[in-house]
C-alpha cells in the first residue's frame, strides 16, 4: 500500500510543527501503523528531538533531494517500534540554494519517496518558510496538516499559506488535500485562546480537529531527552492530547 504522505506545514515558526510531527507520528506508531518522519527543516529539530544522531556515513534529506541517496538508504530506525525517520542536518540549508538550479526542483522529494514501501504514514516536518523545501514537501504530499498556535496573530500568514496551497494545486500537485488544522498551545485560562480557537473554527470549519493540544511544559521538555512525549511522560496532558489526536485522525482516515 502507498503511504499517506502528510506535510506538517505553517511558515510561521514556533507554532508546533515539530512537536506535532514527532508526537502524532509516535502515536500512529503506537497504534501499530508503520510511520516515517521526514525532516525537511535545516534546523533538524525533529531529528534531534527523536534522539537520532547523524553519523558521517548516514544519508539525510539533503542527499535525497540532490539525488545522491535513495529513500531506502536514508531511512533510520528509531528506538520506538514502527517509527523510523529520514534525518536532516543543518547542511540542508545549502540544498535549498542548490535546488534552484536543478531540473524538476519541486519534485525531488516526491520522486525520491515514490519507491518507498512498508509505511502507512509519512509525516514531513517542514521549515518555517514557503521556500523550495516546503514546496518539495507540498508537491510530495497527499495532504497538509496545519498546526496553528492559539496566540495573538494566529491566523497571520495563514492566507499566504492558503494561496501557496492553491498555486501548488494548480502547478505541482492537483490532489493536495488538507487532512486537518490543529490548535496548539491552547491555554484554557485565557479568553484570547478561546477567541483564537473560535476564529480558526469559523475559517476552517470541520477541518479543525476536535482535539486541541494544551500548553504543556512536558511537551517542551521531551525533545531535550530525545524522546517523543509518549516515552517521556505518558501521563502528561500533552501525551494525552496527541493520543486523542492520533485516534481522531485514524478515524477520519480509516473509518470514512
Ligand atoms: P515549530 O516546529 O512550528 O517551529 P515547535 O514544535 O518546535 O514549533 O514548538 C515551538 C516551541 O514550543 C518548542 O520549544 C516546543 O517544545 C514548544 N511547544 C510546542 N508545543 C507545545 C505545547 N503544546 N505546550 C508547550 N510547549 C510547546
Ligand atoms: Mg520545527
Amino acid at each position: 500500500m502507498r503511504p499517506r504522505i502528510l506535510a506538517v506545514a505553517n511558515q510561521k515558526g514556533g507554532v508546533g510543527k515539530t512537536t506535532t510531527t514527532i508526537s502524532l507520528a509516535a502515536t500512529l506508531a503506537a497504534y501499530e501503523r508503520p510511520t516515517l518522519i521526514v525532516d525537511i527543516d535545516p534546523q533538524s529539530n525533529s531529528t534531534s528531538g527523536l534522539g537520532v544522531t547523524v553519523g558521517s556515513e548516514q544519508a539525510t534529506t539533503y542527499q535525497l533531494l540532490t539525488g545522491e541517496a535513495t529513500a531506502v538508504a536514508a531511512v533510520v530506525p528509531t528506538e520506538f517500534p514502527h517509527l523510523a525517520m529520514i534525518p536532516a542536518t543543518p547542511d540542508l540549508a545549502g540544498a535549498e540554494i542548490e535546488l534552484v538550479g536543478m531540473v524538476g526542483r519541486e519534485f525531488r522529494l516526491r520522486d525520491a519517496l515514490q519507491p518507498l514501501e512498508g509505511f502507512r504514514f509519512v509525516l514531513v516536518d517542514c521549515p518555517p518558510s514557503l521556500g523550495l523545501l516546503t514546496l518539495n514537501a507540498l508537491a510530495a504530499a497527499d495532504a497538509l496538516l496545519i498546526p496553528i498556535q492559539c496566540e495573538y496573530f494566529a491566523l497571520e500568514g495563514v492566507s499566504e499559506l492558503m494561496r501557496t496551497v492553491d498555486e501548488v494545486r494548480r502547478f505541482l500537485n492537483p490532489g493536495l488535500a488538507i487532512d486537518g488544522v490543529l490548535l496548539t498551545m491552547y491555554d484554557e485560562r485565557t479568553n484570547l485562546a478561546r477567541q483564537v480557537a473560535q476564529e480558526v473554527r469559523s475559517v476552517f470549519g470541520d477541518l479543525v480537529f476536535e482535539t486541541v493540544v494544551p500548553r504543556n511544559v512536558r511537551l517542551a521538555e521531551a525533545p531535550s531527552f530525545g524522546q517523543p512525549i509518549q516515552a517521556y511522560d505518558l501521563r502528561s496532558r500533552g501525551a494525552e492530547a496527541y493520543l486523542l489526536l492520533g485516534r481522531e485522525y485514524l478515524e477520519r482516515m480509516e473509518v470514512a
